[in-house]
């Protein structure tokens, strides 16, 4: 079994960042060592934050596959691959590491096992619907991974769900999109919508998008926003005559009127705005500007503190700190944006922590940032 483990790791190894979330490309080689290929209900993995045990509640998690990617995932994915090898061997072997690493319960570096390495008591996971860019990984997938019988930890459930929603032809398919979200939004483990208006080129200001919000009332479920830029659309990439539709895709300026408008629907804005791309969109200042203004916006902060995207953790150091002068802690939720590389999960949650002591967070305050508010507004008990 120790050979199986070590030939998977090293599989994830040459994968380099082949999940859905590549924005922390692979640097390194992972200690292959850590690789078990279950992580048991009673191993114990904790995080301790001014000498007391922190619960963890990662509400930013990818499952998916190679085959599921869109064309612009696809491309990105072989991009990054560490080897230069023809697409006729990357192309296979993306789908054999995705078959595990994207996998909520793939063996060794699965969903599951690296959310419980990095200590987390629940994880969240995401149905997403960008056909251009990460893909589609259907709500009818993410209500199997919640029903599956290894959906456990310590007898309880492991992972919730946010469900999505196809806008694709929305002039003519909005009926049967809306229809399928609310089916999965009866399902007791989905406690939200995520909503990538970014990647799907979808403007937050066109009413027409408003019916999500509808539902979301009537369902009484938060709406999960990707707020800022995508990492596969570079804004360089449009054209100038374009860039004011683009704005308005993930300016969240734009997102103002449906906020104002649903005082009932919680907005969690992704990434706090983060400029994913270091093209001088980063739109932080409007974020903060939301939830300081709106009791029902929040801010998510995946992914911004990456040991990429964030070196010095400065990026993260100002986000935690403007969050605790402007006293809106409690809108702060802890997401990963992972799986990632093999102990990227872990990795991103210790960069968080680390942060936090920098930044003079209380015990209490990191509490509320790492599980708390989330557990609050979408209704999940402590294991
Ligand atoms: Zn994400």
């Amino acid at each position: 079994m120790k050979r199986i483990a070590a030939s998977a790791a090293v599989a994830v190894a040459l994968m380099a960042s082949s999940d859905i979330n590549a924005h922390t490309p692979m640097d390194e080689a992972p200690d292959l060592s850590q690789f078990t290929k279950w992580v048991t209900d009673n191993e114990h993995h904790e995080s301790f934050y001014l000498g007391q045990e922190l619960d963890i509640l990662d509400m930013h998690l990818h499952p998916g596959s190679y085959d599921k990617l869109g064309p612009k995932g696809k491309e990105f994915v072989k991009c990054v691959f560490p080897i230069d090898l023809p697409d006729a061997i990357k192309i296979p072997l993306l789908r054999l590491f995705s078959s595990f690493q994207l996998n909520p319960y793939g063996a060794f570096i699965g969903i599951k096992n690296e959310c419980r390495r990095a200590a987390a008591n629940n994880c969240i996971l995401f149905a997403t619907y960008a056909p251009e860019t990460w893909g589609i990984e259907p709500n009818e997938d993410l209500l199997g991974y919640l029903d599956d019988q290894r959906n456990s930890f310590e007898d309880k459930p492991y992972f919730y769900g946010l469900a999505s929603l196809s806008v694709e032809n929305w002039d003519t398919e909005k009926a049967a999109s809306l229809e399928n979200l609310k089916n999965a939004l009866s399902h007791p483990y989905v406690v939200g919508i995520k909503l990538a208006f970014a990647h799907t080129l979808t403007p937050f200001d066109d009413p027409k998008y408003f019916d999500v919000y509808e539902v979301a009332k009537e369902y009484d479920k938060p709406v999960y926003h990707h707020v800022g830029t995508s990492p596969l659309r570079k804004v360089s990439e449009f054209d100038e005559d374009e860039l004011d539709f683009v704005m308005r895709t993930f300016d969240p300026v734009y997102l103002e009127n449906a906020i104002k408008q649903y005082p009932d629907v919680k907005f969690v804005l992704g990434h706090a705005g983060n400029d994913a791309n270091h093209e001088g969109y980063t739109k932080i200042e409007e974020v903060f500007h939301l939830a300081e203004k709106y009791d029902n916006a929040y801010i998510e902060i995946s992914a911004l503190g990456s040991q990429r995207h964030d070196p010095n953790g400065e990026l993260m150091d100002s986000v935690l700190s403007r969050a605790k002068s402007a006293g809106i802690v409690h809108k702060i939720i802890y997401g990963s944006d992972g799986p990632g590389s093999p102990g990227n999960t872990k990795s991103y949650k210790d960069l968080v922590i680390e942060s936090m002591q920098r930044v003079d967070y209380t015990f209490e305050e990191a509490q509320l940032v790492m599980a708390g508010n989330a557990r609050d507004i979408f209704k999940i008990p402590r294991n």
